[in-house]
């Protein structure tokens, strides 16, 4: 595996592998990785000829300065884990080089319709940033196929907008969330977790499930306050419990209207910021 920093020299070697006609899947990440990166390398690995993977924790997509401080990193590891699960290119640039003093990234795409719930209201600007970093990434990679993972479920709805919207010849691949055993999303936040909360926070997996088990004969509203309920525990304090359209991401009124209903949450454990979803009706359709 190559680990490049320099948008010259990435773009040097995939000038090279394009000319030959050879796929590029692309997966852009902010380190610390885990075995959720690593099932989008793998799945990457098996759809294309090379696999470039990004590492660059993105100042614009964080709302708390904290947050952006404490994100974990350590790249010599996520190296050494990249190069095992077969990985071609590592990306990971300094801030010079994602943004640099005279190029304009920031993108003029409203995405105010997609933005207006859940992690929006809740993190000012998040999106906007992440839509800036994905588009300037992509336009460095030029990928056939960009993997996101299902964990991030607003995330990947508005890079598929920004995609279509943008009319970027790249197809979007979402991956399932890959959890723990005891059915917490791995994130690279978990690392963060006091240590004596950390056995209790299968709960927002549990408070999934039941949302599942229940949205066919049970009010949305009942299931989204007993969600809360649930998860209004010890230092556990839920931001959101939204059960939503998958497609537009508008709450749901009446669960027989829809096809495709996704239930996404927002807790704060101690302090740390816990994000995850589930699919209650229908299938991921960009998969
Ligand atoms: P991050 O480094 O947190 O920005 O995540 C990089 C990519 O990995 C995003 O597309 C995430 O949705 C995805 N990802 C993070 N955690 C998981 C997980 N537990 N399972 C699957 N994909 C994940």
């Amino acid at each position: 595996m190559r680990i490049l920093k320099r948008v010259s020299s990435l773009q040097r070697h995939l000038g090279i592998i394009k000319s030959e006609n050879l796929s590029i899947g692309f997966v852009p990440t902010m380190g610390a990785l885990h075995n959720g990166h690593i099932s989008l390398i793998n799945k990457s690995n098996v759809e294309n000829d090379v696999t470039v993977c990004s590492i660059y924790v993105n100042p614009t997509q964080f709302n708390q300065k904290d947050d952006l401080e404490k994100y974990p990193r350590n790249l010599d590891k996520d190296a050494s884990l990249l190069h095992a699960n077969g990985c071609d290119y590592l990306f990971a640039p300094p801030s010079s080089q994602v943004y640099p003093k005279n190029l304009k990234t920031n993108i003029s795409l409203d995405i105010s319709a997609l933005t207006s719930v859940m992690e929006g209201p809740n993190r000012p600007g998040h999106f906007e940033g992440v839509v800036q970093v994905v588009k300037r990434l992509l336009d460095i990679v030029g990928p056939n196929k960009l993997y996101m993972g299902q964990k991030d479920f607003q995330q990947f709805t508005i890079v598929n907008y920004m995609l279509k919207e943008l009319e970027i010849p790249t197809t979007l691949r979402v991956c399932p969330i890959i959890r723990e055993d005891d059915g917490l999303a791995m994130s690279s936040r978990n690392v963060r977790l006091r240590e004596d909360l950390r056995p209790e926070c299968s709960i927002l997996y549990k408070s999934l499930l039941l949302a599942k088990e229940k949205i066919d004969n049970t009010g949305v509203e009942t299931i989204e306050n007993e969600a809360l309920e649930m998860l209004s525990r010890l230092d556990f304090k839920p931001e959101y419990f939204s059960i939503v359209d998958g497609y537009t991401l508008k709450p749901i009124e009446n669960a027989h209207n829809s096809d495709y209903i996704v239930a996404c949450t927002a807790v704060w454990v101690g302090n740390v910021r816990l994000i995850d979803n589930m699919i209650l009706r229908g299938e991921n359709k960009i998969r």
